[in-house]
């Protein structure tokens, strides 16, 4: 998706006071109206060397001003409110550090009355530039009318841009929330087949657990008439053995009375 800021003007809008900020020489900015100081990370290296200076205790409780840097590319940070040497400073953990007018010579213990712009820019330039500060500061009076202007089109600008941002976002929303939906359904007929597939696994293991049982009950029914049959065969033997018995008692008795016949009969007179 295309930022909204790509065409983003090169305007930085003071925190204190929200007038335009000049771009004054390498990474520092001044307010036009208050003149308070905008010192970007990479001014702050090469003078100081210390990106985050200057170092202090942070103090939550007092942040107040926003981040101008980060204004402009459509975020509002919160800067932290940071205690050094008394003074309190604002610093983007991102971008750089501001200061109110006078802080920046307090913070330099400059001497009083000693130009702390002129102090900064000799420690960042090689060479420092007095009648370019003069003639800049001349401006910042005589062109201030025109600089608000301006900054009130900057404003204007910027709004428009978070307005298209935030239409963005909404409509990334409903794209998103779309998408959610799609994912939601596929979950849901997924785990409708899933509960099928449950479903016929259960009807077959009870079908199995059924049959199981009946063959359980034939062989229980098939056992109990087995011992009925045992015993009536076991009667059956004890029955054809007393039979055999008396035949065999039976044929004896017959051989003994035919072997009596067959001996010489008695005289019959
Ligand atoms: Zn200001
Ligand atoms: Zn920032």
């Amino acid at each position: 998706m295309e930022s909204p800021y790509r065409e983003a003007p090169q305007m930085l809008l003071c925190p204190r006071c929200a007038e335009a900020l000049d771009r004054v020489f390498g990474g520092v900015a001044v307010c036009v109206g208050c003149q308070g100081a905008w010192i970007s990370q990479s001014a702050l290296d090469v003078a100081f060397g210390n990106p985050r200076w200057p170092a202090g205790r942070n103090m939550w409780w007092h942040a107040a001003l926003d981040c101008p840097e980060c204004a402009t590319e459509g975020t509002v940070t919160r800067m932290d409110a940071r205690s050094a040497d008394a003074i309190m400073v604002d610093l983007c953990p991102s971008h750089g550090v501001w200061l109110d007018h006078g802080e920046l010579a307090r913070l330099m213990k400059l001497e009083a009355g000693a130009d702390e712009l002129l102090a900064l820019q000799r420690k960042v330039n090689a060479v420092p530039d007095p009648d370019g500060l003069a003639q800049r500061r001349l401006r910042w009076r005589t062109e201030l009318d025109k600089r608000r202007r301006q900054t009130a089109e900057f404003r204007a600008w910027l709004e428009m841009a978070a307005q298209r941002k935030a239409a963005e976002a909404a409509e990334a929303e409903r794209l998103r929330a779309i998408e959610d939906e799609k994912r939601r359904q596929v979950r849901e007929a997924q785990a409708a087949s899933a509960a099928e597939i449950a479903r016929v696994a259960e009807e077959k293991r009870q079908a199995e657990l059924a049959r199981h049982q009946r063959l359980m009950k034939q062989r229980a029914e098939i056992a109990a008439s087995m011992n009925v049959l045992v015993r009536e065969r076991e009667a059956a033997r004890g029955h054809l053995a007393s039979v055999e018995s008396q035949f065999a008692q039976h044929e004896k008795a017959l051989s003994e009375i035919d072997k009596e016949l067959d001996a010489p009969k008695p005289n019959p007179k």
